[in-house]
């Protein structure tokens, strides 16, 4: 699942090659439609396959940001200004190519659900194989409540207390430590790779209650969140199953974690355990972390 290093992969080199750039053509995957008639709504969320399109076609995409593991479109259409939000999902990428031909990983290029032409030549085109990714058209971020309970980013200087509050809340401070950090509401954008190297880490077992862990030590703990994160970013990603950028490239951090899907320990060499909290596989060393 693409978490925010990748998410920032994509943000950075769609950025330079697509910004100021206007929509032409507007194609969307049969699967969309059908997905529709059968009252679900794959990846575009809010709108008929038609009534997106319409929409779509003729937009201007003044900028690409990241805020957590969404991608902010600003997009601009007869002098009016919208949102189009999108999340990967688990498994969402762009691709930019000259040609929709040019997606050559097969498995993409089945799913490719979301083309945009930018030019003769060129196309910025969205696949999602296991279609859990989301594109939503908003004139407000208000029109979608999840954005605004969103935690700030984690490299923003307010970030670390923001989160240390949160942690002495009663709604969190009974709760395991991992299931806590992966909440967006507590922490932008750290999902189960990051929260499991963070842990490790600092030494903290993923179950461990938030209220029995001292202020220092969220702290520190918030702060390798951040220089996890940062160490990503600078190694293009994880690419621990589908997650590709812009040119269909993998990343590298999956080389880097010391945790995450680990046999041993490589601290001390003992067998690593795994318990699910939240929902979600957690990896821990049952001797270093406490
Ligand atoms: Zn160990």
């Amino acid at each position: 699942m693409p978490e925010l290093p990748e998410v920032e992969g994509v943000v950075r080199m769609l950025k330079p090659v697509v910004e100021h750039k206007t929509i032409q053509r507007v194609i969307v995957s049969p699967v969309i439609y059908t997905s529709k008639e059968a009252g679900k709504e794959a990846i575009i969320k809010g709108q008929t396959p038609e009534q997106f399109i319409a929409a779509v076609q003729g937009m201007t995409i003044e900028r690409i940001e990241r805020h957590a593991k969404y991608i902010f479109f600003t997009m601009l259409k007869n002098g009016e200004q919208q949102l189009l939000v999108n999340h990967l999902g688990m498994s969402g990428a762009w691709f930019h190519v000259a040609h929709p031909d040019d997606v050559t990983e097969g498995k993409f290029h089945k799913h490719m659900h979301v083309m945009w032409q930018l030019a003769d030549d060129e196309w910025l085109i969205y696949a999602d194989i296991r279609r859990f990714g989301e594109m939503r058209l908003l004139h407000d971020i208000a029109d979608y409540p999840p954005l605004l309970a969103m935690a700030p980013e984690p490299f923003d200087a307010r970030a670390s207390d923001y989160f240390l509050e949160k942690c002495a809340q009663r709604k969190y401070n009974n709760k395991a430590i991992k299931a806590v950090i992966m909440d967006g509401q507590v922490v932008s954008g750290c999902g189960n790779i990051y929260a499991t190297e963070a842990l490790f880490r600092t030494r903290i077992h993923p179950g461990r209650k938030v209220s029995l862990i001292e202020g220092e030590q969220l702290r520190t703990l918030f702060q390798e969140i951040v220089t996890v994160l940062t160490e990503s970013i600078a190694f293009g990603g994880s690419s621990i199953s589908d997650y590709r950028n812009i040119n269909g490239e993998a990343g590298s951090m999956q080389h880097h974690l010391q945790m995450y899907g680990m046999k041993k320990c490589p601290m001390c060499h003992t067998n690593t355990e795994q318990q699910i909290i939240a929902g979600r596989n957690s990896f821990y060393c049952p001797n270093c972390q406490h």
